[in-house]
């Protein structure tokens, strides 16, 4: 696994869930796998299909997106194709042939054609050796976004036979869950909740005032880097893209106004890095696997914390830090509040009002954006802080803002409580408008006496009284300004009221994410060109070429040769091959010009200790992991002891015997199985070979860990006999 991992991927290490998936998919048992977006999935099924014979079938919705998926998997030299209603007859019959002939790894299909009785067929003459359905919450009516094509999935096993399926995707609540098991008829599936922390996100809120300015303020930050900006109506999505413009920004708009050829010619511009920024209503987001997608930001409030998540996820998934920058006002809400008040359902406006609520809580309070995040997922976060979120970072004042909030109230107060935050406003600044006069509010003591501050400031203070609870806002079409009974008690002096502020934003953006720190930028231009140039010519997105991280990587170490090469993140054999040579003889050349940049790095290479590694791998289970995992069994501690001690999962201890053993290896097995058990398994074995576990299991009473470690032992013999 390591071997395929670092040769055919060039990663050293997995991400956590991966190793574990890949096992039980080779062991033949069925997964159930929530990963948040980036969380590297696709992997998950690519590398179990290059080492099981056989062809594997990817379930996958959308067909505008398989292409990218077929054009990424071969890039890494994977062989996979898809087979969809966009091809000729002829097309298709190539990817047929080219799968009896056994030419295929992968193949990608959309969910209805498993409906049809040709497909059926056909799938009954080949050799399937899994199956993966990616997105396979649209299975459930559950989820946010049921599909029903997906229904034929629950006639899978039928059609497939007797195969491992896997289902991978990135949002399920537990009541999806158990749906999606339930409809795929997933046997006993190894089931993975990963964590929906995604640490390479640095969260940020600011109080929204001027939005187009500031995501062109923000955006300027950004240097050149790809993002996305979201916003609610297509006219803000104008409004901005045409201001960035005007900026010189290099952004394009994307809506649902927009003929589909406009939209798909920006959003292939934007995956190429031809567009710098896609500003976007939430019409533009299913089907993005753009991974070097710096930030995102909103330019409205989201109308739920999913979305928000959603939406957020498109930024980062190659892992590097990426920026997710929220421009909030109370204002939307009351926007967003009167669609919810138009649907006809009452049940679904109390829970999108409820949503929506939450949504500005995340915004309004001063804690932790990622532990506020997560707990919505009902998950706890570990620590105290994160490190990445604007709260986290500045820090919090508590500030008493009694008096502040004395003399806006009284303003209401002496008003009636008959006028909106506007008109307040206007009156605690000491407007003298034709509105103002009339009413004669110039007159009044409260008149002006806000003047030392800033208007924003005090829009921003109201937004906290009302989120307190010391005032609210009422009325239908023209909102009022009305004082509580909580309001009351700080007005009249009875208690106090404080609330929380950022500190002053430190200077410095983190960089905590950036592993190859001190990476020579020149060279890292030179690199980004020789990149673009081969990514033309391969018609492809720049990231499918290399990530950026590979190219810090090469900018840090300057391998010089094809080894050095291969030991780089992202570099595999199939890309080594095709662009690997362009990128040496572009370093080369600048470490000729510059030779002093070597000594500068003074770093070395990491590549040593990766092949070392893999080369202890291949000859059979002596690997420092494994052997520290045989160390305990031979003490007499049973599996799950060594889980508990060593901290991993128990299908990666099993594998470590199941490895020594058939690497030809003796073990004292006593305090795992006996005899008996171990000639039944034997036997069943014989009948139904060694490939999968799952038949093993289903006829004996046995563990997956005991037929584990009995195939090691069989494989063990076969070995020493050859
Ligand atoms: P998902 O489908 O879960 O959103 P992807 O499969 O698209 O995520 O993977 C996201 C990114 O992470 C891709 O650029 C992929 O190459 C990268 N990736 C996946 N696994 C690893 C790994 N083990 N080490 C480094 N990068 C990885
Ligand atoms: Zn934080």
């Amino acid at each position: 696994m390591e071997a395929t991992l670092k040769k055919i991927f060039g990663f050293t290490d997995f991400r956590p869930h991966q190793r574990e998936i890949v096992q039980s998919i080779l062991d033949g048992r069925d997964v159930f796998a929530v990963m948040p977006t980036g969380g590297g999935k696709s992997l998950c099924y690519l590398l179990p299909a290059l080492l099981k014979p056989g062809l594997c079938l990817v379930i996958s919705p959308l067909i505008s997106l398989m292409k990218d998926q077929v054009d990424n998997a071969r890039e890494v030299g994977i062989r996979a194709a898809f087979l969809n209603s966009t091809q000729s007859p002829d097309e298709r019959r190539q990817v047929v042939s080219a799968i009896h002939e056994g030419e295929l790894d992968v193949l990608y299909v959309a969910p209805e054609r498993l409906s049809t009785r040709d497909f059926q067929e056909f799938v009954a003459g080949i050799n399937i050796n899994f199956v993966a359905v990616d997105e396979a919450h649209c299975v459930s009516e559950w989820g946010h976004d049921f599909r029903p094509d997906y229904l034929a999935l629950s006639n899978l096993k039928k059609i497939v036979g007797a195969v491992p399926v896997a289902a991978f995707t990135a949002t399920a609540t537990r009541k999806v869950q158990d749906d999606i098991v339930d409809r795929l008829r997933l046997d006993h599936p190894y089931m993975v909740r990963a964590s929906f922390d995604r640490p390479n996100l640095f969260y940020k809120v600011e109080a929204k005032d001027g939005v187009s300015a500031q995501v062109a303020q923000a955006v300027l930050q950004f240097k050149e880097q790809p993002g996305i900006v979201y916003r609610l109506s297509r006219k803000g999505v104008e409004s901005t893209a045409a201001y960035l413009q005007k900026k010189g920004i290099n952004a394009a708009p994307y809506h649902a106004g927009l003929s589909p050829q406009v939209r798909q010619r920006h959003q292939e511009q934007f995956n190429r890095d031809q567009i710098q920024v896609i500003v976007a209503t939430i019409a533009f987001g299913m089907g993005i696997d753009k991974a070097n997608v710096r930030f995102v930001i909103h330019g409205d409030l989201p109308k739920n914390i999913e979305g928000y998540y959603q939406e957020t996820g498109r930024a980062g998934r190659d892992g590097d830090l990426s920026h997710c920058i929220l421009f909030y006002s109370r204002g939307d809400m009351a926007k967003l509040g009167s669609f919810i008040d138009q649907h006809p359902d009452k049940a679904l406006q109390k829970v999108s009002w409820q949503k929506l609520g939450k949504m500005a809580d995340f915004a309004e309070k001063a804690e932790c954006r990622r532990v506020s995040l997560l707990g919505y997922f009902q998950e706890v976060y570990p620590h105290d802080n994160c490190g990445a979120c604007d709260v986290c970072m500045q820090g919090v004042d508590v500030v008493d803002g009694t008096t502040e909030a004395q003399m806006f109230m009284s303003a209401i107060y002496r008003t009636q409580e008959r006028f909106g935050v506007g008109h307040i406003l206007d009156i605690i600044m000491g407007a003298k408008n034709k509105r103002i006069l009339q009413l004669g509010h110039e007159a009044l003591p409260t008149h002006g006496v806000g003047k030392h501050l800033t208007r924003s400031f005090w829009r921003r203070f109201s937004e906290g009284l009302l989120a307190e609870g010391l005032l609210e806002s009422v009325g239908d079409q023209f909102k009022i300004l009305q004082i509580t009974a909580k309001g009351q008690g700080v007005l009249y002096g009875k208690s106090g009221y404080t609330y929380a502020v950022l500190k002053g934003e430190k200077k410095k953006p983190p960089s905590k994410n950036v592993d190859e720190k001190g990476y020579n930028t020149d060279l890292f231009s030179l690199l980004k060109e020789v990149r673009t140039r081969l990514s033309d010519a391969a018609d492809v997105p720049p990231y499918v070429v290399f990530a950026d991280k590979s190219l810090r990587q090469m900018c840090l170490y300057y391998p010089q040769t094809e080894g050095g090469m291969l030991g780089m993140h992202g570099v595999g054999t199939a890309k080594m091959a095709k662009y690997g040579h362009d990128f040496l003889a572009e370093i080369k050349k600048y470490v000729e010009a510059n030779p002093e940049c070597l000594k500068a790095s003074g770093v070395d290479m990491p590549v040593v200790t990766t092949v070392a590694r893999l080369a202890k791998d291949k000859d059979g289970g002596s690997s420092e992991t494994i052997q520290a995992t045989i160390a305990l069994l031979e003490q007499g501690q049973s599996l799950a002891d060594i889980v508990a001690e060593r901290g991993l999962k128990l299908t990666t201890i099993s594998s470590h015997v199941e490895a020594y053993l058939a690497a030809g290896h003796s073990l004292n097995l006593e305090h795992l199985l006996d005899t008996a058990q171990q000639h039944k398994i034997e036997t069943s074995f014989t009948t139904h070979g060694l490939e999968f576990l799952k038949p093993v299991v289903a006829e004996l009473d046995v563990t997956y860990e005991q037929a584990k470690i009995v195939r090691g032992l069989i494989r063990g013999r076969a070995n020493s006999h050859s």
